[in-house]
């Protein structure tokens, strides 16, 4: 059966929920930052995007185009909670909906087309109205309608801001010889360039590269890939959405300072904040794991290790117990500006109730989240945090790596 996809984006989608929920940034240059100190800009609105500031680009790079830009740290919490309503809207279309990232979903409409919505180019409307309707009139979307994931994400990809766009059987070989790699979902900029040296430079023109060049070029998995791309068909990164994942298979957290960290306790003290976000969102999940890693970097220099552990933890105790040995383990004691803190192998059965250690330190973790689920993360820690003003909080990833935790996501 022949399926019918559409994929919604919002356009600018940072930068429009910070210009609809303030009236004074509208119509105006906006970029966004990570956060107050930081030198490059997240995303950045359309009338930011119509000087030539877009995202990725420096924060004095963009004030040098455009003197008048505003730049505003982005709310995290914010986005997500956006996302959440714009799933409720996609819920109400067709039960069968993949969030894709904070500003981007897949809602399959092939077994409710023909009943509901014979007329897919007005359901597109009707989305974008409703969105309109859930998150404010300043949110514009755009929405592809096509018969693969693949090429309906590039159709509101390519489309006009604000737009309705439908692949056909007409259309379809144009749209795939006048899109560019950056526009293709899953070609990366690797692989683009490596194209580029080919002249190939959009999808269409992979079809008259001899397959066995391809493989001696390629290997033999992008070979079927970029086959795929040429035409138009699911890739195996899109697909993946289909595989059902019962719960997340590791928690992790990294920061990159604003600064250098030489002090030994300075950086210990952030390693245990990671900690603290790590245990309370495995806990939430009722997961525990038995692996642990830590990363930290230099300025050129990057050291890792890790350790896997005989039971399962998911208590603060442990954790910090296991990144401080991991920490002795570095000798090099280099200046630290990125932190990374990962439990993995995380399972839901794990059974050490009967240890009379373990139930001690449950009643202790249970009391702390009872207090930290109420009344925020960091109202009860242990004492060597960094200083209230430092201490690092969670924040939500823009291509929602952990939406299984945020959105309770099962795919
Ligand atoms: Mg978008």
């Amino acid at each position: 059966m022949k399926k019918t996809i559409l994929h919604v984006d919002i356009n600018s989608y940072f930068a429009t929920i910070l210009q609809q929920e303030n009236p004074f940034l509208r119509g105006k240059p906006l970029g966004v930052i990570k956060d107050v100190g930081r030198t490059c800009l997240i995303a950045t609105s359309k009338e930011a995007k119509e000087k030539g500031i877009g995202t990725g680009v420096g924060k004095s790079d963009a004030l040098t185009i455009c003197p008048d830009i505003t730049l505003i740290p982005a709310a995290f919490n914010r986005y997500l909670d956006t996302t959440k309503r714009m799933q409720k809207v996609f819920r109400n279309i067709s039960p069968s909906v993949n969030i894709y990232s904070l500003d981007e979903a897949f809602i399959d409409v092939t077994h409710c087309r023909k009943n509901l919505y014979p007329n897919v180019l007005e359901l597109g409307e009707m989305i974008q109205d409703s969105i309109k309707r859930e998150l404010g009139s300043w949110v514009t979307s755009n929405v592809g309608v096509a018969d693969s994931r693949f090429m309906a994400k590039m159709a509101s990809e390519t489309a006009p801001k604000g737009e309705v766009f439908e692949v056909t059987a007409e259309n379809r070989d144009l749209i795939l010889a006048t899109t560019e790699f950056k526009d293709v979902c899953g070609v990366g900029f690797a692989l683009a360039r490596k194209l580029k040296l080919l002249g190939v430079t959009v999808p269409y023109q992979i079809r008259f590269i001899p397959e066995e060049d391809l493989s001696s070029l390629f290997g033999p998995f992008w070979t079927k890939e970029l086959l795929k791309v040429a035409y138009g068909e699911e890739t195996h990164l899109l697909s993946q959405l289909d595989r059902k994942v019962e719960h997340m298979k590791s928690v992790g957290r990294s920061i990159t300072g604003y600064r250098l960290y030489r002090d030994q306790t300075e950086i210990t003290n952030i390693l245990k904040n990671l900690c603290i976000e790590i245990v309370s969102k495995v806990r939430k999940m009722n997961l525990a794991g038995r692996q642990v890693r830590l990363g930290l970097y230099g300025q050129n220099k990057y050291w890792s290790t890790h350790i896997t552990l005989k039971n399962p933890i998911n208590h603060l105790n442990d954790l910090i117990h296991w990144i401080n040995i991991l920490y002795q383990r570095w000798e090099d004691k280099f200046p630290v500006i990125k932190f990374a803190v990962r439990l993995s192998l995380l399972r839901e059965d794990f059974q050490q109730e009967l240890l009379p250690s373990w139930q001690k330190h449950e009643a202790i973790q249970k009391a702390m989240d009872l207090v930290n689920n109420k009344f925020g993360i960091f109202t009860l820690h242990p004492a060597a945090v960094p200083p209230k003003n430092e201490l690092i909080y969670p924040e939500v990833t823009g291509f929602l790596g952990d939406k299984i935790y945020q959105l309770g996501e099962e795919t």
